[in-house]
């Protein structure tokens, strides 16, 4: 205890004549520091079991290098709208530097509110919507608020690489449920049931998907939807690529007969807004799901970035066009993506959403291993694709190919890996 704690502004007068078994007038040496405090931070077992993230690991490697590519980032290569950006800056002129309501801008829950409605979904601002910082505190929200110590969260992989560490961090069990590219990854109630699904306490749902742009159709989400109302599941749905969707519309699991009142959906302004760095995402639900969320976000959070809030009320009123616009344009580089993949020999299936491609390179790799194929790749070609590995089970294989990289520099990433196949 310092003395600055017991309000003595002398200092440590009152500290215990021997700290940390150091004799009093002899200071520690640094030695002595060293250990102790890599004794102190011993991560705590549930944050050791979890390795590191896949995906920092490899591109560890790229980032010494000026010449290459990057498939690899998960992230929009636009800058966001200008409407958003202004309203931001327009913010901050008019001094609004404070918290705001624990779950956000009434004016922005209201606009998220109207916004879902496009997807079917109904929820009402007041009581039913949280605004967070990034859909990633949302998905450590719902995990942190649903997961009991032992309780098995039901995986479909391969899977967004937060989801596991998410789960184990709140104490509860990953599952994996495979999904296969002969089923252009989609799951199947065949799928969860294999995987022992059916004993599972929560699942999570992440359509379109990253890493491999798998969209569900209207018959695939309703047969998932029946298996999760048969077997009791609760689900978590991250529907942050929902607007990037190129093939049929969006399918929430929320939409479907007596899943609304077991499903938190999770959505955000990283992907189609292109504003990653303003961290800002939301939650929906019933009022109970809302209310766990929040009691934890209060506590954890406060509220979400002010500034952020802003930007986002003006995307959902103002970037409409905008957001058509990069839908346009991934589109175009999707479809390029695929039939040069194609035209290389190199299996990929359609991907209907999000701005992934996870193509089969099993048969072009030496041992099939899909991390030697990146690395050579990397090494040869100078172009970085992440190995389907870093996404858990099912990844084997294959490679994960971001097009969220302009088409030029696409264009030249293919003509490399053709080059390095030949
Ligand atoms: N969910 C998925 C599936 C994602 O791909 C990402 C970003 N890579 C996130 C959540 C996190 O998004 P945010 O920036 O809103 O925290």
């Amino acid at each position: 205890m310092s003395g600055n704690e017991n309000g003595n502004e002398t200092g440590n007068d009152d500290r215990p004549a021997t700290d940390g078994g150091t004799a009093e007038g002899s200071p520690p040496t640094g030695e002595e520091e060293g250990g102790e405090e890599s004794a102190r931070f011993a991560p705590a077992d549930r944050v050791e079991s979890v390795p590191p993230s896949g995906i920092r690991e490899f591109f560890e490697v790229a980032e010494n290098r000026d010449d290459v590519i990057s498939l690899g980032v998960g992230e929009p290569d636009f800058t966001a709208p200008w409407p958003a950006r202004s309203a931001a800056i327009d913010s901050l002129e008019r001094g609004r530097t404070s918290y705001t309501a624990n779950r956000g801008m009434p004016a922005l829950r209201r606009a998220i509110s109207g916004r879902v409605t496009r997807y079917d979904q109904s929820y009402d601002p007041d009581s039913e919507v949280l605004v967070t910082t990034g859909a990633s505190e949302a998905v450590d929200l719902a995990f942190r608020a649903f997961v009991n110590p032992g309780d098995t969260v039901a995986l479909p992989t391969p899977t967004y690489v937060s989801y596991e560490p998410g789960v184990r961090f709140a104490g509860g069990e990953p599952l994996p449920v495979h999904t296969r590219h002969e089923d252009d990854w989609a799951l199947t109630p065949e799928a969860l049931r294999e995987a022992g699904a059916d004993e599972a306490d929560v699942l999570v749902l992440c359509y379109p998907n990253n890493p491999t742009g798998a969209t569900m159709d209207a018959d695939e989400m309703d047969a998932v939807a029946a298996f999760c109302r048969e077997h009791d599941l609760l689900v978590v749905a991250d529907e942050i690529y929902a607007a990037l969707t190129y093939e049929g519309d969006h399918q929430s699991v929320a939409t479907r007969p007596g899943m609304r009142e077991r499903t938190v959906v999770i959505n955000g302004f990283s992907k189609a807004y292109a504003m990653t760095g303003l961290r800002l995402g939301y939650a929906m639900g019933p009022e109970a799901a809302i209310d766990a969320m929040t009691k934890v976000h209060q506590y954890a959070m406060l509220s979400a970035p002010t500034t952020a809030q802003h930007a986002a009320l003006a995307a959902i009123e103002r970037c409409d066009d905008e957001v058509e616009r990069m839908r346009r344009e991934y589109d175009r580089r999707r479809r390029y993506v695929v039939s040069r993949l194609r035209e290389l020999g190199i299996e990929v299936s359609e991907p209907g959403g999000a701005f992934y491609a996870f193509p089969r390179v099993a048969e072009l790799a030496p041992d099939g291993d899909a991390r030697a194929f990146a690395t050579e790749l990397l090494e040869a070609e100078g172009v970085a694709a992440v190995p389907g590995t870093a996404f858990g089970a099912g990844g084997e294989g294959h490679i994960r190919i971001s097009y969220a990289t302009g088409l030029d520099d696409l264009k030249e990433a293919m003509a490399r890996i053709e080059r390095f196949l030949s």
